[in-house]
């Protein structure tokens, strides 16, 4: 009797990673075709300052729906396309969308400060990546200041010696880098002193629970901080709610995004949202 639930158990599984496995196959193929195709969209989330819920700028973030499988999370696909080598061609098109996107709002003057760009740590083993972003800037007539890269704490720890030298070029152009879901990677912070940091991005999982919380408001407050001793801006992502977004003002923290000021949309909607969120309005 084990015995046979043994090897049902063993073809249940076979079966489940079959499906596992179709399903990633499906989604790659699926992903190839949508860039190529030009399929893939962007959304802005915007970046607010505290103080004045004046715009400090928008961050990219990929969207997709497919014909098939319909809206795909880029959870979902984000880490398949790093494990398919799709990660790279991904990466360059959001990095040459976001510049052209910021161009035309400049153009159509639309005062976005900044745009920032979540990219793979990946990139940065390839030597060419400064020298790609300084011709991007060029195109689209953009100053370095304008430009932020996103980087996860984990994919720079894991990275740091390789993506060092980049990451510094990148600073002398004056490109700023972001940490992001800081807090999580789980290390030493040795490396804030190594590497040419401008931004924190507190992770959305301390700010949740903020208002009951005390611990995490403990960690945000460090955070925030760390962020005041070296000089870094600090940004706290996921603020849902009033209280929240009180909380943080009140620990000082100067930036932050979250459904709470707006979810991220296409671009086409943001002029009409700074148009309704001036510093006036009571959020
Ligand atoms: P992230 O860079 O930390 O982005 C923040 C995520 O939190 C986004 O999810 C955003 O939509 C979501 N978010 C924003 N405000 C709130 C809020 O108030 N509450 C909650 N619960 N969530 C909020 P999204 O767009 O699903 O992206 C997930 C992750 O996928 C991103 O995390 C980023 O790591 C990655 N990603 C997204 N776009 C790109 C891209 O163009 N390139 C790369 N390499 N990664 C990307
Ligand atoms: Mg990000
Ligand atoms: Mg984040
Ligand atoms: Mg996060």
């Amino acid at each position: 009797e084990a015995k046979r639930t043994g090897r049902n158990c063993t073809r249940y599984f076979l079966q489940t990673m079959n499906q596992e496995l179709d399903e990633r196959l499906r989604i790659e193929s699926a992903l190839r075709v949508a860039l190529s195709a030009g399929h893939l969209q962007l959304h802005f989330q915007p970046k607010v300052h505290l103080q004045n819920l004046q715009l400090a700028g928008v961050e990219a973030l990929l969207r997709w729906t497919d014909a098939q499988l319909g809206p795909v999370a880029p959870d979902v696909f984000i880490p398949i396309a790093e494990e398919c080598g799709l990660i790279n061609a991904l990466d360059a098109w959001v990095l040459e969308s976001a510049c052209r996107q910021l161009a035309a709002w400049h153009e159509a003057g639309v005062a976005v400060p900044n745009v920032a760009v979540n990219v793979s740590a990946l990139r940065f083993f390839q030597d060419d990546v400064a020298a790609h972003v300084g011709q991007l800037l060029e195109r689209y007539q953009l100053a370095a200041s304008q430009l932020t890269l996103e980087i996860t704490e984990r994919l720079l720890l894991d990275n740091a010696p390789q993506a060092r030298s980049q990451l510094q070029a990148l600073d002398v152009m004056g490109v700023r880098l972001s940490v992001d879901d800081f807090g999580t990677g789980y290390s030493s912070l040795s490396y804030l002193k190594q590497l040419p940091v401008s931004e924190l991005k507190l992770d959305k999982s301390f700010v949740r629970d903020l208002e009951t919380d005390a611990d995490d408001r403990a960690l945000s407050q460090a955070v925030i901080s760390i962020g005041r001793a070296l000089n870094l801006s600090v940004v706290a992502e996921g603020v849902e709610t009033t209280a929240q977004y009180h909380v943080l003002r009140d620990l000082g923290c100067e930036v932050a995004q979250g459904y709470f000021f707006a979810r991220p949309m296409a671009a086409a909607d943001l002029p009409n949202w700074m148009a309704q969120s001036s510093p006036d309005r009571a959020f």
